[in-house]
């Protein structure tokens, strides 16, 4: 998912809505946006994509100076309307929408222990647990209810809460989803998932949230900072790999520059003679640029990919990610008949894209495919606010690297390794979760 918080602006939910153009790929599902302006909150989300959810006539109603929004890809709860976000709540200190981007791990203890005292609740998130801890803690002013709230969740999440007159950014302990802060160039500020947001609107960097940081926007202020917990940073390293968008600087880094180095490894510790490389569009291109350089073998674009149509891994059965690679991809027959291909891409989850690409490939006369994958085995499951499927759907937990390749049909397939994968983003383990690579679970 994506969030993001707008504080401080006349036209704050039209920059929310451009802000949540830029954060489109980390959810398609649904998006909505709740904004204040003093005296009350207003809300529209919707199933589909920001575009299709807002109208001029729908952000003219989502009047104020701030505004907070949320894309939705579903990793707790269903994929219906009532779980869109922004989560509204009327209590007894007023009005409130919080997003969040991540998972609790302890949802279901607090969603069942609410429950025993009497608790409704109207969706599957477990973001509609944090609305009940606020409106039920025996704190008297907002922000020492959200602290209160927040202190009794476990798991990642990077959070922004809107009350009436007030803006609160949060990032779990371990820092594992991104969240940066932002000035916008007419005063006020904006925090968002991906830096790729500030740029839309004009903003500038100032600095990520930290891990365990709680920052509050007031009128007329400074943001304040409250250090909630020590932070012990394990960020997500699959935002490097797969999740953020390449012109985003994430956890302090270039996502591009980092993919770029994970191609270099790539190409350092699983060489392959051949004629060219080529890209899985998007997501494989930055590593295939650092393959083709470290390598010297000449990069070409492959395979076409049809824009119109989303990311296959978030449509939510396996139906519609099967027909939707084929409607995405077609081969640049002209550029690989009779080439010997080096084929990149980011991932490998259930295969079933690999093996579609090798096929397509041989048919379009490839004479060899050589696959190499720009991050190791994917060979468990995420519980931190990624969406990969039960270790029993996740290939690598199930076969050999050998019976991988031959499950899809390629000369050779080799991954990069842990350690490579750790000095491409340039830092020592200790700072990272890698636990869908490594099944190193933090919490
Ligand atoms: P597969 O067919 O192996 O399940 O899908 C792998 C492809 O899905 C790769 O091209 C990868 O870029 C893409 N992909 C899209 N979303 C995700 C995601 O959330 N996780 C992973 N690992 N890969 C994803
Ligand atoms: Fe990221 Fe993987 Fe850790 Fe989930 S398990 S937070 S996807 S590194």
């Amino acid at each position: 998912c994506a969030v993001v918080g707008i504080y401080g602006h006349k036209e704050a939910s039209r920059l929310a809505y451009f802000a949540l153009h830029a954060l489109q790929h980390r959810g398609q599902e649904a998006a909505g946006i709740s904004s204040a302006d003093g005296e009350k909150l207003y809300t529209i989300k919707k199933r589909g994509l920001v575009m299709r959810v807002f109208d001029e006539a729908k952000l003219k109603t989502l009047s104020g100076s701030s505004a907070i929004g949320h894309t939705r890809y579903s990793t707790a709860g269903n994929d219906s309307i009532l779980d869109a976000q922004p989560v509204f709540a009327r209590y007894d200190l007023g009005e409130m929408a919080i997003v969040h981007n991540g998972n609790l791990t302890n949802a279901d203890e607090i969603r069942n222990r609410l429950i025993e005292k009497g608790a409704i609740f109207q969706t599957f998130m477990d973001t509609e647990n944090l609305i009940h801890l606020i409106a039920k803690s025996e704190q008297k002013k907002l922000l020492a209810r959200i602290i209160d709230a927040v202190q009794r969740i476990e798991g990642a999440f990077s959070l922004v809460f809107l009350s009436r007159t007030k803006m609160f950014a949060m990032r779990d302990r371990h820092g594992f989803r991104p969240l940066s802060l932002g000035l916008l160039p007419n005063g006020g500020y904006i925090v968002a998932s991906e830096t790729c947001a500030f740029d839309l609107v004009g903003a500038e960097f100032i600095r990520d949230v930290e891990p365990g940081e709680l920052l509050i926007f007031e009128e007329g202020k400074e943001p304040k900072s409250i250090k909630i917990f020590e932070p012990t940073p394990k960020h997500c390293i699959f935002e490097y790999v797969y999740f953020s968008r390449p012109d985003s600087k994430v956890f302090g880094q270039s996502v591009y520059q980092t993919r770029k180095a994970m191609g270099r490894e790539l190409a350092h510790i699983k060489p392959v003679e051949a004629d060219l490389v080529i890209p899985v569009p998007d997501g494989g291109v930055p590593a295939a640029i650092g393959y083709s350089q470290e390598s010297g073998i000449p990069y070409e674009m492959g395979i076409m990919r049809n824009h119109y149509i989303g990311r296959t891994f978030i449509e939510p059965t396996q139906e519609m990610r099967d027909l939707k690679v084929k409607m995405k991809l077609s081969p640049m027959t002209d550029i690989i008949k009779g080439k010997r291909v080096i084929v990149i891409d980011d991932s490998i989850v259930r295969g079933t894209t690999s093996r579609r690409i090798v096929r397509m490939l041989k048919e379009a006369g490839a004479s060899e495919v050589h696959m190499r994958v720009s991050s190791p085995p994917t060979t468990d499951p995420c519980y931190y606010g990624v969406d990969t499927p039960n270790k029993d759907k996740l290939i690598a937990a199930n076969m050999s690297v050998d019976a991988i390749c031959e499950f899809i049909g390629a000369d050779s397939l080799a991954y990069l390794d842990e350690a490579s994968l750790l000095r491409s983003v340039n830092t020592n383990e200790d700072n990272y979760c890698t636990a869908c690579f490594t099944g190193k679970y933090i919490v």
